[in-house]
C-alpha cells in the first residue's frame, strides 16, 4: 500500500558555488511535490503519520541556510559573530535541487526505515527534480 502527500512547503536559502547568478546567497519556497509512501499498515492503522512526516521535513529545512559541508565552519563562525541563529543544514555536494532532494530522501529513510519514497522537489513553479 501507499499512501500521497501532494504539497509540503518549506523556506530555505542556499547558493551554488561557480554559479553566475545562483552563486549568490538566495532563497526559495521549496515545495515537496507527489510525495509517495510505500510501506506496510501498522498497528495504529497508518503507514505513516502525516503530521509527523510534515513535521520532521519542517523541522530540518524550514527557514534553514543550506550549505555544502566544506563551507559550514565558515558559516557557523559568521553568523555567530553576526549573532544570529545557528539555523545551517550542512549536505554533500553543492546544494542543488538533486543533492537537497537526496539530503530529504535520507532524512526520510532514517525516521521511516521500513519505508520507501518518491517524489519531486521543485525550487519554483516550473523548475524541480524526481527522485526515488
Ligand atoms: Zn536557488
Amino acid at each position: 500500500m501507499n499512501l500521497r502527500i501532494d504539497r509540503i512547503f518549506f523556506c530555505a536559502a542556499h547558493y551554488l558555488r561557480g554559479h553566475g547568478k545562483c552563486g549568490r546567497v538566495h532563497g526559495h519556497t521549496y515545495a515537496i511535490r507527489d510525495l509517495k509512501v510505500f510501506g506496510n499498515v501498522g498497528e495504529n492503522g497508518m503507514i505513516v503519520d502525516f503530521g509527523e512526516l510534515k513535521a520532521v521535513i519542517k523541522h530540518h529545512f524550514d527557514h534553514k541556510l543550506i550549505v555544502p559541508k566544506e563551507d559550514e565552519k565558515k558559516w557557523r563562525k559568521a553568523l555567530k559573530d553576526l549573532d544570529l541563529p545557528l539555523d545551517i543544514v550542512a549536505i554533500d555536494g553543492q546544494p542543488t535541487a538533486e543533492n537537497i532532494a537526496k539530503e530529504i530522501y535520507k532524512l526520510l529513510r532514517e525516521y521511516y526505515p521500513d519505508c520507501y519514497f518518491t517524489f519531486a522537489l521543485y525550487e519554483g513553479p516550473n523548475e524541480g527534480v524526481y527522485i526515488g
